[in-house]
């Protein structure tokens, strides 16, 4: 079951301990921290944690990540689609 999961849904899920793509960014975004941010949010019902965490980083979020050639995601070596996670990410985590 879970070498089956792994085939159907490995590429969607960042490994957020790893690091691979992290000095891909020419901005210097914390992939992996917005991608564990999410994860508080979405999955452990944290979310006020969460936006707390996003926000703590300041001009290092993923605001512009929209307009990016998407480096990041080009250096993963687990096909994750990235970009449009940390966008995604942005909106779910940005306080109104
Ligand atoms: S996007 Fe890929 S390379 Fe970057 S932290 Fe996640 S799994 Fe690692
Ligand atoms: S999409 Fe571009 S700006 Fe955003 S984290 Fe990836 S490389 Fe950095």
């Amino acid at each position: 079951m879970l070498a089956e999961g792994r085939k159907t849904f490995g590429d969607l899920n960042c490994r957020i301990g790893c690091t691979h793509c992290q000095g891909a960014c020419p901005r210097g975004i914390p992939v992996n921290s917005i991608m564990r941010y999410e994860y508080y949010f979405r999955a452990q019902g944290r979310e006020k944690a969460a936006m707390a965490d996003y926000a703590g980083l300041g001009a290092r979020n993923a605001a512009d990540c929209a307009d990016c050639p998407g480096y990041c995601e080009a250096a993963c070596p687990h096909g994750v689609p990235i970009q449009g996670k940390l966008l995604l990410a942005h909106d779910r985590l940005t306080m109104a």
